[in-house]
Order: C-alpha cells, then sequence, then structure tokens
C-alpha cells in the first residue's frame, strides 16, 4: 500500500482536520483512507510530499484538446490529419495532467479523435488523464463549429444523431444552441435550434442515460435549453444585443433544477484579449458569475483550453482564481472544480479524497484555501496511485538511510 504524507488535505469539500494527514492508498489505484499519521503502523513506508496541501486532482470539465490554443485554432485544425491530431491531443492532454488537471471533458471533439484517446488512455492510466468525451458538438448544417463533425442538415434531426453519438460510446452531448464567436459568419446572439428541438433532443439522449450540455450565450438561448430540460449549460451569460441582461426566473429554475453552469472564466495574465463580444460584456460576465452563486446556482469550473492563446491546456487554475473573485470565495472555487464538478458529471469516484474514490491527487506549494495561487504551483500529480508527473523526486521515509 502506498501512503501520502501532507502538511494539510483538502477532501473536495473542507480542509481535513487532521494534524498530521496520511492518506492510503490501495494497489487498485483507489483511496483506502486518511487517517493521522500516528495511528500508522511503526514499519509503513511513508511517501513525504513535504509542507503542501493534498487535494483531489482538478476537473477541467470545459476542454478542447482537438484546438491548439493558438491565434488561429479552427485553421491549425483544418491542416491537421487525424494521425497528427492523435499526437497532439495526447501532448495537450500531458499539460493538464502536469498540471493537476486529472480529469478533462472535453466538449468539442473532430468527429471522435479525443473519444478515440480516451480508450487508449484506459490502458494507461498512470500517465493520463480521464478523459470524458461529448464527441463532436451538435450543431446546423453552417452553425457553430459546423467544421467539427456534428453539423445536421435539419435540426429535426438531432434526436437520430443522439442515438448515433450513443453508439460510437460518447459520455454525454454538446448541443450548439447558439452561434458562437470563433466560427466564421456565427454569432453568439442567434438561436440555433428552437425550444422543441431541443427537447427532443434531450429526451432522446435521457433515455440513452446521456446527459446533455448546452453551448448558449444568448439569454434566448439559455431560456430555451432550460426549458427544454438540458442537465449543463455552457457560458451562459445572458448576451442581448446590448449587453447582457440577466434573466432572473429563468436563473431561479437553473438552481432550482440543479443545472450545472460553467462560466468558462480563466485567461493566462498578459494574453491578447478575447474577441470583442466577449471583451466588450466581460466586466457584467464576471460580476453575473458571483451573482450566480449567491442566487444558489451550480456552478463548475470549466476552461474552454484551446480556443486561443489565452487558454492554453493548462489554464484551468487560472479559472478557478477567477471564479473565487467573483465573489464565490476561495472554497466553494476549489469545490467547483473538485467535488462539485464530479457530482455535476455524474464521475463518483473522481473529485474527493474518500475511501473508494480514484487516487486521482494534486498536492500544491501552500494552502489553496487561503491562497488560491498555491494551485499555480503544483509539486506533485498523482493518476489512480501512480506518480504521473513531480516538480522533484519525493523521498520515501528512510529510504535513502
Ligand atoms: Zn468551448
Amino acid at each position: 500500500m502506498l501512503v501520502l504524507a501532507a502538511a494539510r488535505m483538502f477532501d473536495g469539500e473542507a480542509m481535513l482536520p487532521l494534524r498530521s494527514p496520511a492518506l492510503q492508498v490501495a494497489d487498485d489505484g483507489r483511496i483506502a483512507g486518511v487517517v493521522e499519521r500516528s495511528e500508522l503502523a511503526a514499519d509503513q513506508p511513508v511517501v513525504d510530499l513535504g509542507p503542501v496541501t493534498l487535494l483531489p486532482g482538478l476537473l477541467d470539465t470545459h476542454t478542447h484538446l482537438c484546438f491548439d490554443a493558438s491565434a488561429s485554432p479552427v485553421e491549425a485544425l483544418a491542416e491537421q490529419s487525424d494521425d497528427q491530431l492523435a499526437d497532439w491531443i495526447d501532448q495537450r492532454a500531458g499539460q493538464a495532467l502536469a498540471a493537476g488537471i486529472t480529469t478533462l471533458r472535453d466538449l468539442g471533439d473532430r468527429d471522435f479523435a479525443t473519444l478515440a484517446a480516451a480508450r487508449r488512455y484506459r490502458t494507461e492510466p498512470a500517465a493520463r488523464p480521464h478523459l470524458v468525451c461529448a464527441g463532436p458538438p451538435l450543431t446546423t448544417a453552417t452553425g457553430h463549429c459546423h467544421f467539427l463533425g456534428g453539423a445536421l442538415p435539419d435540426p429535426d434531426a438531432a434526436p437520430e444523431a443522439v442515438r448515433r453519438w450513443a453508439e460510437r460510446g460518447v459520455d454525454l452531448i454538446k448541443v450548439m444552441v447558439t452561434g458562437g464567436t470563433m466560427t466564421p459568419g456565427s454569432d453568439g446572439l442567434d438561436l440555433q435550434f428552437d425550444e422543441p428541438q431541443l427537447r427532443e433532443l434531450v429526451r432522446q439522449a435521457h433515455r440513452l442515460g446521456l446527459q446533455v450540455t448546452a453551448h448558449a450565450h444568448a439569454a434566448s438561448g439559455i431560456r430555451a435549453a432550460v426549458r427544454a430540460g438540458v442537465d449543463g449549460l455552457e457560458h451562459a451569460k445572458f448576451w442581448v444585443p446590448a449587453g447582457l441582461e440577466p434573466d432572473w426566473q429563468v436563473i431561479d429554475q437553473i438552481a432550482e433544477r440543479g443545472i450545472a453552469v460553467c462560466p468558462t472564466l480563466g485567461a493566462l495574465p498578459g494574453a491578447p484579449p478575447p474577441p470583442p463580444a466577449v471583451a466588450a460584456r466581460a466586466e457584467q460576465a464576471l460580476a453575473l458569475v458571483g451573482q450566480l452563486a449567491a442566487r444558489g446556482v451550480v456552478l463548475v469550473a470549466g476552461s474552454d483550453a484551446g480556443i486561443s492563446p489565452a487558454k492554453p491546456h493548462d489554464v484551468l487554475p487560472h479559472a478557478i482564481v477567477a471564479m473565487a473573485g467573483c465573489g464565490m470565495g476561495n472554497l466553494a472555487a476549489l469545490r467547483s472544480a473538485t467535488s462539485v464538478a464530479a457530482e455535476a458529471c455524474r464521475l463518483p469516484g473522481k473529485g474527493r479524497l474518500r475511501p473508494g474514490c480514484d487516487a486521482d491527487l494534486l498536492a500544491v506549494d501552500g494552502d489553496p484555501v487561503a491562497d488560491l495561487t498555491a494551485l499555480l504551483r503544483p509539486r506533485a500529480v498523482y493518476r489512480a496511485g501512480s506518480l504521473a508527473w513531480s516538480a522533484e523526486p519525493a523521498v520515501p521515509d528512510g529510504a535513502l538511510v
């Protein structure tokens, strides 16, 4: 059995009230328990991680492993062969893992390249993050991200596409309810599917046991998606032509139904600004995240990694810092990237330091509950109980004596 000691442990909900915590990992890569170090047998070998906080590996609930985080990710992807893309997916997944992001929910696959990577990774989990895949987002013929392979000539055909996606083995369905900023000719204010079409899509997905998350910028799109019964909302910034206008009635429904909202914050400091439609609404969008939290909406951390130079595949810690800064506070922001994200994504084995959960772990320098920038200083990352990345070799107690 592997035993890890750290100065502090955050279990996905709160800092554990232990003086000198030790986490036990069973041979199957799952957590066996968390105890006081003094309770361990005297001859138990312990890997002492030092003055760090050990917490569950982070979940990025909105990422794009097919995009290269350049200024022109759509053009760059168009030039990639399937083989080249598979190599890039591996590199980007590795970059995320080294930052402590042990679970990635990919919401913008090209064809099913990321889903294929997820299958490959099952054979070597220690070196790879856990991938949750939506496949290509369902969209209209010339709609947002139509080039990824999920374009429907007829929006009424969405239930049939959901059936085919389920057959391919996707984990959930992503639907582009509104247009978006990175597709030429598309606009976040445009509605791509109406409420009845969305309702049929959701009904089919739920029948097949799949969650649906909806990309929606426009207030009208959010309203339609919520009424249609989606499980999650991406961006959800209530755009109207003149800016941004929260619909409190809809927001209360989002809170009551426990629909998870991913506000896709997070950017590298000093990176180029987002597109004008996003930049013009940025300040209001940040304020809205705090208002959603105050209203009781479930918020999950997700970065939209890959879509621009501001969003490399390891940018999630900046998203968590940004969410806290919107008024959520550090503790809630940390939960949004661990226990709350795992629950929203229906991953009961992730996001917590609990017996039976996967030993996907992140050690950071400092106390992230007191100062979230500790997340920007990873020291070690474990995946399924194996060391996946380390800033320095950990020294097992007594090993060098
Ligand atoms: Zn996205």
